[in-house]
């Protein structure tokens, strides 16, 4: 995953639109995250005097389970970054950094860095999801159980027993 910005470097733009599609090959990393090895890269780079800042935006799909029902969906997730670019790392800068060497920015780390953070932790596979019956186990957005007028509730036990 190389981001090539040599012509731009050496070039008077101030600005250069960045949007790639990139390839995970790390595949212990895509096994780890369950994650779709296509991933995709917008943003700018800004030239302010001396300085070089990468604002720019991650995209990529996930194998979720739904918190509620259980059930496998692919979730899309981004993530926005703001990074200093740098010919050599600062390691006392607070900034995230992405080192350019001969012109191309390697991408892997900080990638699978941004990944990590925004990964999310609970997914629902939509914000109504109905989740499933904890009494048949059916999921609730699929089908309808009749669980709900069987189960007995303690104030309908009491009516009941008015009825008997
Ligand atoms: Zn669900
Ligand atoms: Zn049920």
């Amino acid at each position: 995953m190389l981001l090539k910005i040599k012509k731009f470097l050496s070039s008077d733009d101030v600005s250069l639109k960045v949007n790639e599609k990139l390839t995970i090959e790390d595949e212990e990393f895509l096994k780890e995250t369950r994650l779709d090895k296509n991933i995709l890269l917008t943003g700018e780079i800004l030239k302010i005097d001396d300085s070089l800042t990468f604002s720019g935006k991650i995209e990529y799909l996930v194998k979720a389970q739904c918190a509620r029902c259980l059930e496998e969906f692919d979730k899309k997730i981004e993530t926005k970054f703001s990074a200093g670019l740098v010919q050599n790392e600062d390691m006392e800068s607070d900034e995230i950094q992405m080192l350019v060497t001969d012109g191309m920015i390697r991408m892997d780390e900080i990638v699978k860095q941004l990944i990590y953070l925004s990964m999310p932790m609970k997914s629902l596979c939509r914000d109504d999801c109905k989740g499933i019956c904890p009494n048949c186990g059916v999921n609730l957005n699929e089908e309808i159980c009749q669980c709900e007028s069987r189960l007995t509730d303690p104030r309908f036990d009491k009516l009941k027993d008015l009825l008997k």
